[in-house]
């Protein structure tokens, strides 16, 4: 997520610690290349403007020429700022009243389909019913009912009167129990009149709780046209960012709060159904910048393992002692959670480690060769054993180089995490088990 803006980011807050104290051309140069990271990351150019002018004014408050440790101070300001821009607090959909009612609205192909079975997941012990609203497109009511059965959710198809479709939905749901509906509107490939009206008319017959736009994440600021051109014509309450796995260059995130002034519900980081996030500011702008993102990756993992076992681990791996066991627990684990590489672009540091997800079968496979032995102590694994363990598990003598040279470095890196610096724990993250790290 956001690499290039990562990259950048990180760059810039080394090159900036290399100073003992900063002078004020050193300042607005700084500036001056926040300002070029943000719009090479198709940041709205406005949002720029604001943004740089709100971190100038906060740094001449703090006379920033005058402190002793300058970097810290800019890194400390950007990220509050990019915070604020992001819309500071989260927000959340209250789920509480019952039913709660969702539409979602947006352009063909933004992602509604996917995003309502991604809801109905995430609030699954609310019974939710989604409801298809595209009577003209046939396949797309076949989606969402496929998504509804992988959700275990309940379905209604689309039928030619969409409003009188969607009443009689509310009054299944009543009938039903299901404590959350979601309406997934038709899409077009642009904004016309005849959209436009019935979604409206949906609004105003159905009243949903939430109206979210549904925006493609990689399409950078087009995206917050749309939701500028949607946001004239609809009642919105807040946008949904999708696909920000790919190479989502960060620009929709970081413009379409301050553009539209509308909150950030949730995030799609994938195709499948768990890949859904809440949006928080503070969580992203720390991804933006490079810090990773602990708190969101002990979410990820408190809801794949048993609280037992995340404590054991977390202790082991907090206390750097780390073997190929604890790594072949966490390769099953992180196979339940999704891709490696989404996990790891929340660890600090560990953003750029490349990672192939169709690895993870390949390493298994070698860890599998290995005697236990190895395992619980790899740096017994000599040449003879390294050609061993490469026949046994049908790979190349490089391939075992390779995983342990891997597998060290994680292991330093658990040691420097846990160790060394156990303040590098955000302030508030509890550990499995009870005890918080402060
Ligand atoms: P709709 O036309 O707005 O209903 O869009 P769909 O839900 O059918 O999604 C369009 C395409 O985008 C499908 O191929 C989805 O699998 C894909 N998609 C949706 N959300 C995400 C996401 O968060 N990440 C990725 N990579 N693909 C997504
Ligand atoms: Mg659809």
């Amino acid at each position: 997520m956001f690499d290039a803006l990562t990259d950048r980011f990180t760059k810039l807050q080394r090159r900036l610690r290399g100073f003992g104290t900063l002078s004020s051309k050193e300042v607005s140069d700084a500036l001056r290349e926040v300002r070029v990271v943000l719009l090479e990351s198709d940041v709205n150019y406005k949002v720029v403007g604001h943004f740089i002018r709100s971190l100038k004014s906060e740094l001449e408050k703090k006379d920033i020429t005058k402190a002793l440790k300058p970097a810290e101070i800019i890194d400390y300001t950007l990220f509050q700022q990019l915070i604020q821009l992001l819309g500071g607090k989260p927000a959340r959909l209250d789920a509480s009243v019952s039913p709660t009612v969702v539409c979602l609205v947006g352009l063909q192909g933004t992602g509604k389909t996917t995003l309502a079975g991604k809801l109905a997941l995430k609030y699954r012990n609310r019974k939710p019913l989604l409801v298809a609203c595209d009577p003209k497109r046939p396949a797309a009511s076949e989606q969402l009912r496929r998504v509804a059965t992988q959700a275990g959710a309940g379905f209604v198809p689309a039928e030619d009167d969409v409003v009188k479709n969607c009443l009689a939905a509310l009054k299944i749901a009543k009938k039903q129990g299901n404590n959350l509906v979601v309406f997934d509107t038709a899409g077009r490939l642009h904004i016309d009149d005849a959209l436009m009206n019935e979604l409206g008319a949906i609004q105003s017959r159905a009243k949903p709780h939430a109206s979210l736009l549904v925006l493609d994440g990689m399409i950078g600021q087009d995206a917050v046209n749309q939701a500028t051109e949607f946001h004239e014509r609809l009642d919105l309450t807040g946008v949904c960012l999708t696909k920000l796995d790919g190479d989502a260059r960060g620009g929709a995130v970081v413009s379409v709060r301050h553009v539209t002034d509308l909150p950030v519900y949730f995030i799609g980081t994938g195709e499948k159904l768990a890949d859904l996030e809440e949006f928080h500011p503070d969580r992203i702008a720390s991804r933006i910048l490079g810090r990773g993102d602990l708190r969101s990756l002990a979410e990820k993992v408190e809801s794949a393992t048993s609280p037992e076992e995340q404590r054991a681990t977390a202790e082991r791996f907090l206390k750097g002692k780390f073997d190929f066991e604890d790594f072949l627990d966490q390769l099953r684990n992180i196979k339940k959670m999704g891709s490696l590489s989404k996990l790891l672009a929340m660890v600090p540091g560990a953003g750029k480690l490349d990672v192939d997800d169709h690895e993870l079968v390949r390493v298994e496979a070698m860890i599998q060769s290995m005697t236990p032995g190895e395992r619980r102590d790899p740096d017994i694994v000599d040449g003879s054993r390294r050609r061993r363990i490469a026949d046994g598990s049908g790979s190349s003598v490089q391939d075992v180089n390779r995983l342990l040279k891997e597998f060290r470095q994680a292991r330093t890196m658990a040691r420097q995490m846990g160790g060394a610096a156990p303040g590098k724990l955000p302030k508030g993250i509890r550990l499995p088990g009870g005890r918080r790290r402060r």
